[in-house]
């Protein structure tokens, strides 16, 4: 969530309350695995300032981020006004206009921009000096009024410099090895911060069961609970903590036993998955002979050898963006160029498939305010974000920019085998334009004497209804296509993914879902193309036999779950599947459909462990609502 999304003006520390007995909190499972650990709570209101002096080249871009930070806490404010005002709290929102006033003061904006320009210090620590000075000049009045506005202004400061850290990133926590971090919600930028410290789990207030938060932790196999909506208060640092990332559960102060049955379940969770991966190098094919291609998604060229162990055969979902999203410049030709050749060989002989630039929505990198002219993180910029202005269409509003990854990954091509795939294609025009785009890169490459793979399979992800419903015509101008559930069931249950408040929604099991898929796999086929699923459907081991069922010839999923599903493919027949999902297309709810799908997968698999490790790792696909 975003500096918008703040809900009050002033930092509030609450203290803990913490249970006396142990307590069990449900949330969202986002990410499987248990661990056990000490609570590390991370309060995004008190970020350190990073202090650092400009290059001269630098000076006009931090007046730029000033400018930016102010306008969006002015928008802040206003909002904030005008909840207290529908509230009946119109005495409060005088507080929230002198806020306003001493925000837009010379006193405040003038000396912090003469100390970026002159004294060359960025902009966060030019702003500290300015507030800390105001406050000393009201220290010396000896009236205790302008004593007290000394807070006021303290405010003002740290809303603005909230804006700014929460722009570039700003992350700085250092949690200790092991530690269960606790968050009222965090960015996918955040979230590959803290993996590299090495924390063992990760629980939140806010996110949803697909948000980017949540496929990084399952993607870094950080076992993961979100949308726990007040853990931030329950908590503290150092509080023991005992996280089901299956069960989307929760235990604060847990008892001795109830740690030691834990610690339990992990090890024996871990034993089996060592066991499911000596399987890696079977082919996954059903005992009937239908060969499927299990590949994995990546978020970072790092993933790839990670993948490759659990038995990848090659990146079906390579989620370009997140390696540029804490950039204020735009990534250029060559960094696509050597990141694509990185993973090409380190893929090889697989084939990788990248996705081009799937930014916006929790996707912001401080370089899009220059396309949308708008703070990149605000809401005021994206009223609507999972609507507006994002991914393919704002690569086609800024073709130099798309250009750029395009020609990158053209010339990479001849390094390895690559398919470069569309996202978020609405129909058959938008991809017309994309692939125009694509063959002027190619033009300009030749006349340059710069050389690319004769054969790029262009693909597309198919994650809108709008998508689905063409994608006969779609099938004809494509060489692949795959299925982003993700997408697809937030805009077709028209369910923010995000949003903690309906992840109890998230139904990947609705007959329109299920009917999307099949009707996209036949549009395919009927053209005979290649269609894969890479939504985080694709990897759920519950689902495996209706997706082998509805014909799905690749699947590509974050690479902890290839292991199980590899072994369910292996045990399953494609006719037996088959015939379960014609008989599920016909029922009218999710629940009736997971009711038969279990009861099913029992019989087929009741005395194989691939059942015990199925029904102990499933994730809860949402919370249900209260
Ligand atoms: C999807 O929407 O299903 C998908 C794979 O893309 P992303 O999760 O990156 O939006
Ligand atoms: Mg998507």
């Amino acid at each position: 969530m975003g500096p918008g999304d703040e809900s009050g003006p002033y930092p509030i520390l609450r203290a803990p309350v913490r249970p006396l007995a142990p307590e069990v909190r449900t949330g969202i499972a986002a990410a499987s695995g248990i661990a056990v650990g000490q609570a590390f709570v991370i309060d995004r209101r008190r970020q350190p300032t990073p202090r650092r002096h400009l290059l001269p080249e630098e000076i006009t871009a931090e007046l730029v981020r000033l400018d930016e930070a102010v306008s969006l806490a002015d928008m802040q404010l206003e909002r904030l006004k005008r909840k207290l005002k529908e509230s009946d709290e119109s005495d409060s929102s005088v507080i929230l206009e002198a806020h306003q006033l001493i925000l837009r003061d010379e006193h405040l904006l003038g000396p912090t921009r003469r100390r970026i320009r002159d004294e060359k210090l960025n902009v966060e620590w030019a702003l500290r000096k300015t507030v800390a000075e105001i406050q000393q000049r009201f220290d010396a009045i000896d009236l205790p009024y302008f004593r007290e506005r000394k807070s006021d202004v303290a405010f003002v400061g740290e809303q603005v410099l909230r804006n700014l850290l929460d722009a570039t990133g700003g992350v700085t926590w250092q949690p200790p090895l092991g530690a269960v971090v606790v968050a009222h919600d965090l960015s996918p930028a955040d979230t590959v911060h803290l993996h590299r410290h090495q924390i063992a789990a990760l629980v939140t207030d806010a996110g949803g069961r697909t948000s980017h938060t949540s496929i990084l932790a399952q993607a870094f196999g950080i076992p993961a609970v979100v949308g726990l909506e007040d853990i931030t208060e329950a908590v503290g640092t150092g509080d023991l903590l005992i996280v089901d990332g299956n069960r989307g559960e929760v235990i604060l102060c847990p008892s001795q036993s109830m740690t030691d049955d834990y610690k339990q379940q992990a090890r024996s969770e871990h034993a089996k998955i060592v066991q499911l991966l000596a399987e890696r190098d079977s082919p996954a094919e059903t005992t009937d002979g239908v060969r499927i291609r299990l590949v994995a998604n990546i978020e970072l060229p790092d993933e790839v050898p990670i993948a490759l162990e659990y038995g990848a055969e090659g990146i079906g979902l390579y989620r370009t963006e997140f390696l540029f999203l804490d950039r204020e410049d735009f990534p250029r030709e060559e960094e696509h160029f050597m990141h694509a050749r990185g993973v090409l060989r380190r893929v090889a002989p697989y084939e990788a498939t990248f996705r081009t630039f799937d930014l916006g929505v929790d996707k912001v990198a401080p370089f899009l305010s220059r396309i949308t002219g708008a703070h990149p993180s605000s809401s005021e910029a994206e009223p609507n974000p999972a609507l507006g202005l994002r991914s393919l269409r704002l690569c086609l509003k800024e073709p130099a920019f798309f250009k750029a990854q395009l020609r990158g990954l053209l010339r990479a091509s001849v390094h390895g085998t690559m398919r470069i795939m569309f996202p978020m294609v609405s129909g058959v025009e938008e991809l017309a334009r994309a692939k125009e785009i694509l063959d002027e890169c190619r033009r300009e490459l030749q006349k340059e004497g710069l050389a690319f793979a004769d054969h790029i399979p262009i693909g597309i992800m198919i994650e809108m209804p709008s998508a689905v419903m063409v994608s006969d015509h779609l099938a004809k101008e494509v060489d692949f296509m795959s299925i982003g559930t993700n997408d697809l069931i937030q805009y077709s249950l028209a369910l923010d993914r995000l949003n903690e408040h309906v992840g109890y929604l998230y139904q990947p099991l609705h007959p329109a879902v299920l009917r999307m898929v099949k009707y996209t796999v036949d549009a395919a086929h009927a053209e005979g193309r290649r269609v894969g699923m890479c939504g985080e459907l694709a990897g759920e081991p519950l689902l495996t036999v209706i997706l082998l069922g509805l014909g799905l010839d690749d699947l590509s999923m974050n690479a902890a779950s290839l292991p199980l599903v590899r072994r369910l493919v292996r045990q399953l027949s494609a006719k037996e599947a088959r015939a379960l999902a014609d008989e599920v297309l016909k029922l009218p709810s999710a629940s009736q459909i997971e009711a038969v799908v279990r009861e099913r997968l029992q019989r087929l698999l009741g005395d194989d462990p691939a059942w015990s490790t199925l029904t102990s790792t499933v994730r809860r696909s949402g919370k249900h609502a209260h």
